[in-house]
């Protein structure tokens, strides 16, 4: 029987032919999958036999990765802030940048804090169930226009035991909901520039759910609406957090400077605008 090793070899040699991204990760993480055991503990014994089912499922799930689907599509989860997320074809994939978003709450905020909650555009869930995790006092809202998003989103918070303290809500941005309540509202909300499109991966184009990456020809349609409902409904001192498109720095403190005390822009690991705190 084939090693581990010359099975990891195989599939990174074929997958680095595709032309996919990250061949050797992708092959590593789809075998671990199929093993069902960690990266770390499969690549520590690396010499151990892998049986025929298990050879045959991972190049089932190889030929996936070479089609070009996401690697967290095809093992149903992602990390984030070092927490697991289910994930699937329903919801973004939750990025790295977007932590920058939760070590600024950890920098900003004692882990006591006793703060309501909005995540608007939840998604998977990331923000409120990381944040439900990490500050056992808050009390969080979470939003989503998608039902099956909500869906993910919910299993989420039942994977790490946060259910009680999360409320899901479908709903359109802030419809229907009294913003004034909240201490900080999280929004990671559709903001790829349509006219940008096609710069885009494949991947990502192919894959990830439209209705998640773009608002309109600029990018700025949902912060723009998101804006229009907060002006004058949050409480001063109230916090809102955005990630942003890296392009989006100078038109985020225009569009809410004028309804907000303070409007800062922070970068990402890339040096890129990613990340707009706004004061009340
Ligand atoms: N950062 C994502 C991307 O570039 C977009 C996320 C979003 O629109 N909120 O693919």
């Amino acid at each position: 029987m084939p090693s581990r090793k010359s099975i990891l070899e195989h599939w990174e040699k074929l997958l680095l032919e595709s032309g996919v991204d990250s061949p050797r990760l992708s092959a590593q993480v789809l075998l671990a999958h199929v093993l069902g055991i960690s990266r770390l503990d499969m690549l520590l014994e690396s010499g151990a036999s892998v049986d025929e089912p298990c050879r045959l499922r991972m190049a089932e799930l190889c030929r996936r990765r070479m089609a070009g689907e996401p690697v967290a599509y095809i093992v149903g989860e992602r990390e984030f802030y070092g927490f697991a997320f289910h994930v699937g074809p329903e919801v973004l994939i939750p990025r790295p940048e977007t932590e920058l978003i939760i070590d600024h709450l950890l920098d900003s905020l004692g882990k006591d804090s006793c703060l309501k909650v909005l995540d608007v555009g939840t998604g998977s869930g990331a923000l409120a169930v990381s944040c439900a995790n990490l500050f056992p006092n808050f009390r969080i809202v979470a939003v989503d226009i998608s039902f099956d998003a909500l869906k993910v989103a919910r299993k989420n918070a039942r994977l790490h035991n946060v259910k009680d303290r999360i409320l899901f809500l479908q709903g359109d941005l802030l419809e229907s909901l009294r913003t004034d309540v909240f201490d900080v509202v999280l929004a990671n909300l559709p903001y790829v520039p349509l006219s940008t499109r096609e710069s885009l991966s494949r991947e990502v184009l192919c894959h990830e759910p439209e209705i998640a990456l773009f608002s309109g020809p600029d990018g700025l349609d949902c912060y723009r609406a998101l804006a229009l409902s907060l002006r004058g409904a949050m409480k001063p001192g109230a916090l809102l957090l955005c990630e942003i498109d890296h392009t989006h720095g100078q038109a985020m403190t225009e569009l809410f400077s004028g309804i907000a005390r303070d409007v800062r822009i922070v970068q990402d690991y890339a040096g890129l605008d990613r990340v707009a705190i706004v004061v009340f």
